[in-house]
């Protein structure tokens, strides 16, 4: 439920309002605005008896939220949610952020090189797990703090920003200190103590759709990263769990807008693990500016067939650049413009 305050209540009126919340065994989240202060009311599974707050003075407006899914949903917030991350770069406002890099951090020359590629291509954010979630154990598992560390290094030498994943609850500092942006992945969409975990810190969180997750799910899971106090989060399509044998997933694109209707958060787009197939990458990462997506993650590798993860499905670095161009295009199709990637940082 959401509380709208009459423009020019006081601050006692406000905290009245919030009192009563609270005396009601609920909890208040004050939203001082531009223009109006709104107060939530969250901490309930039901319908709340808003009548004792309705008659409090300065009170304008009550909103029953009619979503499961309630901090998430535009009913709460009607404007976009922009995430602001380090050096003044924006998700969710006019730019399409794109986000690029191999599908895990191999080696040191590996993701330098990478991440040169990249950033000239035009990317703003580095991509590289060090901690992967693979179907094998056998599989290779991520170089771990090592990569957290290499992934820094080609921070510092390119200006590229870092998104990297976090596994499990007990490496979310560690990811956090390192990365820009921690990923949650597809199959940790649910995992609920992770979700408050990262809800805690204050860095933002890109969180992936579940592999058969519904775009309800993926909220709900979003309103547990905001619940925990963290409002910095970006949604992520990549795609969904079907019968269909000649991709690896089928890519959703339908999310996008339905997203940007029923939240106000960013939601982004990830056309290679969505199609798992190289040449279907590009015409789905231009689909994914054109339904509106706030920026595309991109697997690229310089050698894609020499990759320990995703080789198939990572693009070579000449066919980013091509790509590049025609996101570029796409977006001012729309009144959009693609994110330009931050200074290097000058060397003493
Ligand atoms: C990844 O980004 O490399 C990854 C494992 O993604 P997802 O969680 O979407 O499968
Ligand atoms: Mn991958």
């Amino acid at each position: 439920m959401l509380i709208v305050m009459e423009h020019g209540a006081t601050q006692g009126e406000i905290a009245r309002v919030v009192e009563t919340i609270e005396e009601l065994g609920y909890e208040a989240r004050p939203m001082p605005g531009a223009q109006r202060t709104a107060v939530g009311l969250v901490g309930n599974d039901g319908r709340v008896d808003s009548s004792r707050i309705a008659a409090l003075t300065g009170v304008k407006e009550i909103i029953h939220v009619t979503q499961p899914y309630k901090q998430v949903s535009r009913e709460w917030k009607e404007e976009p949610t922009i995430v602001r991350l380090s050096g003044g770069l924006a998700i969710g406002g006019d730019e399409v952020v794109a986000m690029a890099g191999p599908c895990s951090v191999e080696s040191e020359e590996q993701i330098l090189e990478t991440a040169h590629l990249v950033r000239e291509a035009g990317a703003s954010i580095l991509r590289g797990g060090a901690y992967k979630p693979r179907s094998s154990p056998y599989s290779f598992q991520g170089l771990g703090v090592t990569g957290l560390k290499l992934l820094a290094k080609a921070r510092d030498e390119s200006g590229l920003l870092v998104v990297t994943e976090v596994l499990d609850t007990d490496s979310v500092d560690v990811v956090a200190e390192y990365a820009d942006v921690i990923q949650i992945g597809a199959r940790n969409m649910q995992n609920f103590s992770l979700l408050k975990r990262a809800g805690r810190t204050n860095k933002p969180v890109l969180l992936k759709r579940g592999i058969a997750a519904t775009v309800t799910e993926l909220l709900l899971s979003a309103e547990y990263l905001l619940a925990e106090g963290n409002p910095n989060v970006i949604l992520c399509e990549r795609g969904i769990r079907s019968f269909d044998t000649l991709t690896r997933n089928v890519f959703d694109i339908t999310s996008i807008p339905l997203v940007h209707s029923l939240s106000h958060l960013p939601i982004i787009a990830d056309p290679s693990h969505g199609t798992g197939r190289r040449d279907k990458v590009t015409p789905m990462a231009r689909a994914a500016v054109a339904a509106g997506a706030d920026g595309v993650i991109i697997e690229v590798h310089p050698r894609p067939d020499r990759a320990l993860s995703d080789g198939d499905q990572s693009l070579y670095p000449d066919q980013f650049t091509e790509l590049m161009g025609q996101i570029r295009t796409i977006a001012e199709a729309i009144g959009r413009r693609v994110a330009k990637p931050l200074p290097v940082p000058v060397r003493a």
